[in-house]
C-alpha cells in the first residue's frame, strides 16, 4: 500500500511558521491583511474564498472583501485594483478568475501591483518562476505541490519528473519549479502521444489536467511518488482527483489523496504569501 501524503501534515508545518512570521509583525503594530476581490457568486470561487478567510481568520491575518457584481465594467474593477494597489492596509491580493467574458482579464490582471500578487497571476510573477527570481510570488498550487515534497523529504535531484498539464496556472510552473530542484522534466498534455508510458518513465508524477481519474493503474509502477491536484466531482457527487486513486495506492511508494491533499496546502500558501508580502515590506 503506497504512504499517503497528507496536505493536512503539510499545512501544520506551514502554518506554524506563518504564526511566528505574524507574531515579528504584530510586535510591530501590524496585522497583515489579505484583499480579496470577486466579481459574481460562482460557486468555485465562494467555496475557495470560506477556506482562504477561514484560514486567515485561525493565522492573525486579516480580510478585506470588495465584492462586485457580475456585470460591473472593466473601469470600476480597474478603479478597485488601483485602489487596493495603494492601500497600505492590505498586504497581498487575490483576485479570482475567470472574470466575466467582457472584461479584459488580461489588462486586468497586470494592472495589480506584482508585490501585492501573492496568486502569482500577474506577468511579473510568472516570469520571476520561470527566470527563477524572487519577483512577486509564484502561483499556489504548483508551489503547494512542492512544499509537500520538501516536507515528506523527497529529493528530485536526478530524477525523472513528469507532469500531465500545461496550463499557466499549474502545469508550466509546476515544471519549472521540478527543474530548480533539479529534476529532468517533461510535460504531458492533450496532444501527447502514448501517455502511459511516459508517465511511467517517471519518478516523480504532478498529475494536473482537470479530468476526473485520467491517470489509472495502467500509468503507474512501484516506487512513484503521485501528487494529485485535480479537484473533481464524480457520478456519486463527491469529490475525486484526476489520479484513480484506488488503483494508484496499490502501486505507487506515496500519494495525495483528493481531498486531504494539494488542496489544503494551497490554502496555506497562499496565507503563506500575504504574511510574506507584509514581511518584505516592513521587517
Ligand atoms: P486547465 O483546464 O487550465 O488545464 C488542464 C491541462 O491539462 C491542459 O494543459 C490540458 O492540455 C491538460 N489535459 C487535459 N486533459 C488531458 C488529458 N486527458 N491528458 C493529458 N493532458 C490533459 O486546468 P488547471 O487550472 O491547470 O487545473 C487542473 C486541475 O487542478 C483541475 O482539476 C483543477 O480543479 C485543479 N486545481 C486544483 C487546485 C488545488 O489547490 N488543489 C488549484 C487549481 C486547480
Amino acid at each position: 500500500m503506497a504512504k499517503q501524503l497528507l496536505g493536512k501534515e503539510v499545512t501544520a508545518a506551514i502554518n506554524e511558521k506563518i504564526r511566528a512570521d505574524v507574531a515579528k509583525l504584530t510586535e510591530k503594530g501590524i496585522t497583515p491583511a489579505l484583499g480579496i476581490i470577486r466579481v459574481g457568486e460562482r460557486e468555485d470561487d465562494m467555496s475557495y474564498e470560506r477556506g482562504a478567510v477561514k484560514r486567515c481568520e485561525t493565522l492573525g491575518v486579516s480580510c478585506k472583501k470588495f465584492l462586485l457584481p457580475a456585470d460591473v465594467s472593466e473601469e470600476e474593477l480597474l478603479k478597485v485594483i488601483d485602489g487596493v494597489n495603494h492601500d497600505d492596509a492590505v498586504h497581498g491580493v487575490l483576485l479570482f478568475r475567470p472574470l466575466p467574458k467582457h472584461l479584459n482579464e488580461e489588462r486586468i490582471i497586470n494592472a495589480l501591483n506584482i508585490e501585492k500578487d501573492v496568486d502569482g497571476i500577474t506577468d511579473g510573477s510568472l516570469a520571476g518562476v520561470f527566470a527563477g527570481k524572487p519577483l512577486g510570488f509564484p502561483p499556489c498550487t504548483p508551489k503547494a505541490c512542492m512544499e509537500i515534497l520538501d516536507y515528506y523529504g523527497i529529493d528530485c535531484t536526478g530524477k525523472k519528473a513528469v507532469v500531465v498539464g500545461r496550463s499557466l496556472v499549474v502545469g508550466k510552473p509546476a515544471a519549472m519549479m521540478l527543474i530548480k530542484k533539479n529534476a529532468t522534466v517533461t510535460v504531458c498534455h492533450t496532444r501527447t502521444t502514448d501517455m502511459p508510458s511516459v508517465v511511467r518513465e517517471a519518478d516523480i508524477v504532478i498529475v494536473a489536467a482537470g479530468k476526473a481519474k485520467v491517470v489509472d493503474g495502467s500509468y503507474l509502477r512501484a516506487g512513484q511518488v503521485v501528487i494529485d491536484v485535480g479537484i473533481n466531482v464524480n457520478e456519486d457527487g463527491k469529490l475525486c482527483g484526476d489520479v484513480n486513486y484506488e488503483e494508484a495506492e496499490r502501486i505507487v511508494d506515496a500519494v495525495t489523496p483528493v481531498p486531504g491533499g494539494v488542496g489544503s496546502v494551497t490554502t496555506s500558501v497562499l496565507v503563506g504569501h500575504v504574511v510574506e508580502a507584509a514581511m518584505r515590506k516592513y521587517l
